[in-house]
């Protein structure tokens, strides 16, 4: 059976709207979101959706993660707390911001940030806390948001795979920490190729944002250059494409969590696989906790059966990746020398041994979850 794949049109909800807004962009004459509408109009669009007061559309994923780095302000050498299972864009903004990355553990049920974890890191040179909701998962933002009012810290919100998840009051994920930020990959719910987006309701954080996304460049004082900034400006052709993606949204997380559903139903009571809670799930992709340990063979099992699924997610969990073995700057490592990265068992013990994914997908099928749940079944029969 063909399972719709997010880098096949089967798999996206690309069609003629996108066409059209390509089409309109190029047709305009006006490439650049500088002197342009398109993204102007999705940040306002974006701000819609959030409920916030700012929204900034930038390259990337990472580049939004960047900007939220510079809008909480880290000296050299201060410290970002964040969660080893991630995508790398969450950590490398905070090196290319000079701070030190502190990875706390993660709950093993879901594998997002534990609280508790987070709490014994905190130190005097902890600056902010960077959280992820991972495949969809809302985390625990509301003890994260109070820790970082005790300490003072700026709480981030990694949302690049969390599109309209929920928290448990109902609130979207996002809107809870200072700043958050989106993205527009092409593996994300909805793309425009490359893309993201910053949000935050705060003036301050949101003008260096933007400041930084734009060189520096404080447009309505001519050519001045009030700050230190690069160039993260989405063009005006991936915001077109955004916005009809954008319009599309609730229709794809809408459709995830059905089959997810499907699938949770099917599978429920079934012995030595851990299910994920289905509350506020945006199901980037379906996770399952094998406490047992027999992930990876049940992940080739999958595969062998044309299942899109995989072991582990990454092939070891960020506080073990080799970047931390070698110089990061030139010859030098300044400010993590003698850095070495916290042990995090339960991200390990996921990442090694519990933790599989299967890709989701919103034009999934009933036959599409009755094959996955059967051949999970089926494993579970033989194991
Ligand atoms: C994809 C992703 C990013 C990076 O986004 P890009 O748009 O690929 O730069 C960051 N964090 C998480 C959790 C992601 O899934």
């Amino acid at each position: 059976m063909k399972f719709p794949s997010m880098a096949e049109a089967d798999g996206r909800t690309l069609g003629d709207e996108e066409v059209a807004a390509v089409e309109r962009v190029i047709r305009s004459g006006m490439l650049s979101s500088v002197w342009g509408t398109e993204a102007r109009a999705l940040e306002r669009e974006i701000a819609q959706v959030y409920g916030s007061r700012h929204a900034i559309a930038c390259s990337s994923g990472t580049a939004a993660l960047h900007l939220s780095v510079v809008a909480a302000a880290p000296d050299p050498g201060d410290e970002i707390i964040t969660t080893p299972i991630t995508d790398f864009g969450t950590v490398a903004p905070i090196l290319a911001q000079n701070a030190v990355p502190v990875f706390a553990d993660v709950d093993p049920s879901d594998g997002n940030l534990d609280p508790g974890a987070v709490a014994r890191v905190i130190g005097p040179r902890t600056k902010a806390i960077m959280a992820v909701h991972l495949f969809g998962a809302p985390a625990g933002i509301h003890e994260l948001r109070a820790l970082a009012d005790e300490h003072g810290l700026v709480l981030i919100e990694d949302c690049a795979q969390a599109w309209l998840a929920e928290l448990p009051g109902g609130e979207l994920a996002g809107t809870t920490g200072h700043v958050a930020c989106l993205s527009l990959q092409q593996w994300k719910h909805i793309t425009c190729g490359d893309g993201g987006v910053a949000i935050t309701g705060d003036d301050e954080r949101a003008r260096r944002m933007r400041l930084f996304s734009d060189k520096g460049w404080d447009r309505a004082a001519g050519r001045s250059h009030a700050a230190f900034g690069l160039n993260y400006r989405m063009t005006e052709l991936q915001a077109a494409v955004a916005r009809a993606q954008l319009a599309k949204l609730p229709g794809v997380v809408a459709a995830r969590r059905r089959t997810a559903l499907r699938l949770i139903e099917a599978l429920k009571g079934l012995p030595g696989v851990r299910l994920p809670r289905p509350q506020g799930h945006a199901w980037w992709l379906f996770p399952i906790v094998c406490p047992d340990g027999d992930a990876p063979e049940l992940a080739a099992h999958l595969a062998a059966a044309g299942i899109p699924a995989r072991a582990g997610y990454l092939a070891e969990p960020l506080n073990r990746a080799p970047v931390w073995q070698a110089a990061i700057y030139g010859t030098a490592r300044f400010p993590l020398d003698g850095y070495s990265p916290n042990p995090c068992p339960q991200a390990e013990r996921m990442v090694d041994r519990t933790l599989l994914v299967i890709d989701w997908n919103e034009n999934y099928t009933s036959e599409h979850v009755e094959l996955i749940a059967r051949e999970i079944t089926n494993f579970r029969a033989r194991a």
